[in-house]
């Protein structure tokens, strides 16, 4: 990792740089960690504001980052960017592995931007890499067309951190892209744990892709994922599927029904779609923009935006608490023997933590 130049005999014989004779090697410099570059403050929010894509990945990057320095400046730039930001339409959007999610965002991306002439920011929450150190969203060649397109801007989660760090971070990568002009975010998350409720608690509109089949129906209304949908899409309704995604359709529908109405106003959907063939798609987007119209005159829009802001900050709070209780130097110096004492049964969790509280509160 460190620089090895200064052991190098110089090739340049005329430069003015000469090793003397006898003089020692200089020891190598301290192992430092790689620098990443920083821009100034106002290159990156310049080309943020400005759409660059470069700009924007650099400052999402600064944005994921955990340490101090680069997060005081993520905090400024973000501060600046935000009155660019809440004129788009968020999208989340979860469904099991193999759904079909990236293949529909695929199609419903390329629609977007062709039929719409919009800019299109996917993001992922992606829960796996935190449980199995691998990555569901990530490993696969995905999005390929979307990506290529110049008016898509796609960026997959970090590979490391708790939910909520990965989910504060996708909610400033939102309003980063936001900023940079993107009119419609897409976050996508894997159906699996909490995730979907971190997604939903940062978009406006919720699509929970699923499939004929196996049961698949209700366990999902037993995880209570369907609740939170604003319209089921039933994915894969092309050839000798079609048929049986509309059966498995109109009983989704029938059990959308036996939720309490929305205090929104919106009913909720299920609906079929092919991300193949493109069938269904531009009616799936027909109905984020009625309940995007229907939110917007009756004031739900922004009483959900009000919830958006508000959850962010506790976010904020929660996750800064959680660093500085576990940076506390009385804290670390306890931890362990504390947690070993619990799981071997010589304390109870409780007292524990209690213990714990009072190291951080009082030294
Ligand atoms: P994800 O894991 O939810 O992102 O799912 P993918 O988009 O990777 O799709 C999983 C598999 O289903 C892939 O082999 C896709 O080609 C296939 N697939 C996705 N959408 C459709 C569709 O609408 N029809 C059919 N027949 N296959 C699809």
């Amino acid at each position: 990792m460190w620089s090895r130049k200064a052991q190098l005999p110089l090739k340049n014989k005329d430069s003015a740089l000469r090793v003397q004779p006898g003089t020692a090697t200089p020891a190598p410099p301290p192992l430092r960690p790689k620098r990443r570059r920083r821009l100034p403050r106002e290159v990156y929010i310049d080309g943020v504001l400005a759409g660059d894509r470069k700009v924007l990945a650099q400052a999402i990057t600064l944005v994921e980052s955990t340490r101090e320095d680069d997060s005081a400046l993520a905090r400024e730039i973000l501060e600046v960017c935000l009155p660019r930001t809440g004129k788009s339409v968020r999208l989340g959007i979860t469904g099991v592995p193999g759904a079909g999610k990236s293949s529909l965002i695929e199609a419903l991306g390329l629609h977007l931007i062709r039929d719409h002439a919009a800019k299109v920011a996917v993001l992922a929450v992606d829960p796996s890499s935190q449980i199995s150190g691998g990555s569901i969203l990530g490993d696969k060649t995905r999005m390929e067309l979307l990506a290529a397109h110049d008016s898509a801007f796609i960026r997959p989660s970090p590979s490391s951190g708790s939910l909520g760090g990965v989910a504060r971070r996708t909610r400033e990568t939102m309003l980063l892209c936001e900023a940079a002009g993107y009119r419609s975010i897409i976050v996508e998350t894997v159906g699996v744990g909490q995730s979907e409720t971190a997604v939903r608690s940062m978009v406006d509109f919720f699509l929970l892709l699923t499939l004929t089949g196996a049961g698949d129906e209700l366990q999902l209304m037993k995880r209570g994922v369907m609740e939170m949908a604003d319209v089921v899409a039933i994915n894969k309704a092309d050839g000798d599927n079609r048929q049986r995604a509309e059966m498995a359709r109109a009983e989704l529908e029938h059990g959308l029904h036996l939720f309490p109405p929305s205090p929104t106003g919106w009913v909720p959907q299920a609906v079929t779609c092919s991300a193949r063939t493109g069938f269904g798609i531009p009616e799936l987007w027909g109905f984020v923009l009625d309940h995007t119209k229907l939110l917007q005159a009756n004031g739900w829009l922004q009483r959900i935006r009000r919830e958006q802001v508000k959850t962010w900050m506790y976010d904020i709070i929660e996750q800064e608490l959680q660093t500085r209780f576990r940076q506390h130097p009385a804290v670390r110096e306890h931890l362990a023997k504390l947690e070993s004492d619990v799981v071997e049964g010589k304390t109870s969790s409780f007292r524990a933590a209690q213990r714990l509280l009072e190291l951080y509160k009082h030294s």
